[in-house]
């Protein structure tokens, strides 16, 4: 299906400057950036209507020191923002991405809004897990579809094409790696081939395709795959079929609060604001505060792969705030009870077990799992909760790139005309599920999306 087809007796009836594979947030941006520096730019995407995974995350973007961020009087740094990522990763992130993805997000947001009208707010109500500062930005609609919305609509403005119901199958290649262009297939079956003279892959990772997440991530093999289908690994496939370099596949964004089986994303600032976890026994299993991620694989092994939010009546109204958890308010999934009684038959939980539970969040100090309690707290009644299980949201490995987006070979040279990015290229997490940070994702769809269309449009 991801094949690479060498160049020879191949011709292109149609022809374009920059050919972008993907119209998430990542593609989008590309395509933004490589026609302001003059690119005559082509966007490719599968579906019919674009959304990626873009449209299914909640749209938070870190970025440090921008005027959003200077309007509310935090002071912030790139420096400062790296420190964060490599902390979280244990120093263990591509350092030249997570530095240019750290030293670049914040003109990126501010490109967007002052050349293509999109109009972002900072995130201060909530510190987000291993960010030392505010620095999450969002549309005012405070959702990944309203993001994607907003790209769109400025890419229409900008008269870039966006053709949709085309799937890239092929890329043709000439034996020094060069791209020379594409085969798309149509959903009619037809097949076409355009050609380029540079490729940016944008087609995020590989968390829709379960025998790779297998392989690389053998940890979230049984979670929910709780992003985009069509994201099938053709990057990567893509990528090892014309001899480049990959790293840190191992590495995903999970998330230890998808709420089931409803499979709608419950905020962590329920557990970061006090909440805790128990399994069906009733009974805590971690450290809520160690981060969503590496949370989904502690809650895949509790007893049936389910964990519950345990949390009160104040945590309830922080959640308000948030548009997924007022869906789960909707959607029947936010259970109360006036007593830790009444809520343990409400969840078919052991009410000893969980009045146990909850008496902890009275501690001091740090508990048996790590947790500072002092930050946070006691839970009082009445009392609520959601049935969640641990999900793959993204995966954070791809293609080796270099501070331009250029994929790289295992030598360190530099493919002359291929350019990757989001999800598609290496993220900043590190090789573990650990080194996620909140918002690493969109981080580098927009930063590299940005740098790619820029170093696509001058010529590499
Ligand atoms: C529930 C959820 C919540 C999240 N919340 C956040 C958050 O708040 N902050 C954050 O930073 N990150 C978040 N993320 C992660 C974030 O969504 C991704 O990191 C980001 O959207 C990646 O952008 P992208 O453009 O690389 O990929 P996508 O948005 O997935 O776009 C890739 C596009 O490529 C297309 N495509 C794939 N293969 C082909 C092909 N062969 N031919 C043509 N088209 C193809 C796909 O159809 C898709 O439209 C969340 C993810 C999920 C699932």
């Amino acid at each position: 299906m991801s094949r690479v087809e060498s160049t020879s007796g191949i011709d292109f009836p149609d022809r374009v400057g920059i050919v972008i594979v993907g119209a998430g947030a990542c593609g989008l941006t590309a395509a933004l950036a490589a026609h302001d520096a003059g690119g005559d730019v082509l966007v490719l995407e599968r579906d019919e209507s674009p959304s990626g995974s873009t449209s299914m995350s909640s749209g938070f973007i870190p970025a440090a020191a921008t005027r959003w961020q200077t309007a509310k009087g935090v002071e912030d740094s790139p420096e400062l923002f790296l420190a964060d990522i490599q902390k979280k990763s244990h120093d263990r992130s591509d350092r030249v991405v997570a530095e240019r993805a750290a030293e670049t997000a914040g003109a990126a947001l501010e490109w967007l809004a002052d050349k293509h009208g999109l109009v972002f707010e900072l995130l201060d109500g909530f510190l987000y897990p291993g960010h030392s500062k505010h620095r999450m930005h969002a549309v005012p609609e405070r959702t990944g579809e309203a993001l994607e919305a907003r790209l769109l609509a400025a890419v229409e403005a900008a008269e870039i094409p966006v053709m949709t119901g085309a799937r890239v199958t092929t890329l043709y290649a000439d034996a020094d790696g060069r791209i020379a262009g594409v085969e798309i297939a149509r959903p009619d079956s037809g097949t076409e081939r355009i050609g380029c003279s540079a490729l940016i892959l944008a087609c995020n990772g590989y968390g829709g395709n379960t025998s790779m997440v297998a392989e690389h991530i053998p940890s979230m093999a049984e979670a929910e795959y709780h992003g985009h289908v069509g994201n099938q690994g053709d990057a990567v496939l893509w990528g090892e079929a014309l001899g480049a370099a990959t790293r840190d596949l191992t590495a995903c964004q999970g998330h230890g609060s998808l709420a089931m089986p409803h499979r709608i994303l419950i905020t962590w600032a329920l557990m970061m604001e006090g909440g805790i976890q128990v399994n069906r026994n009733g009974a805590r299993f971690a450290n809520e505060h160690q981060g969503y991620s590496e949370q989904a694989v502690d809650v895949l092994k509790q007893p049936d792969a389910v964990a519950f939010d345990i949390y009160d009546a104040g945590l309830h109204k922080l959640g308000l705030e948030f548009p997924d958890y007022r869906d789960a308010v909707e959607a029947g999934a936010v259970k109360q009870g006036d007593s830790v009684e009444a809520l343990a038959t409400a969840i078919g939980v052991p009410a000893a077990n969980l009045a146990a539970a909850i008496a902890e969040t009275a501690g001091e100090g740090i508990d048996r799992f790590g947790r500072d309690l002092s930050k946070t707290r006691a839970l009082e009644a009445p009392f609520y909760a959601v049935r969640v299980t641990g999900a793959l949201f993204h995966t954070q490995g791809g293609l080796a790139v270099d501070g331009e987006a250029r994929v790289l070979r295992p030598d360190g040279s530099a493919f002359p005309n291929l350019f990757a990015a989001g999800g598609a290229a290496v993220g900043v997490s590190g090789p573990e599920i650990s080194g996620y940070l909140s918002g690493n994702g969109l981080l580098t769809a927009v930063s590299f999306g940005r740098i790619a269309g820029m170093a696509a449009a001058s010529g590499g």
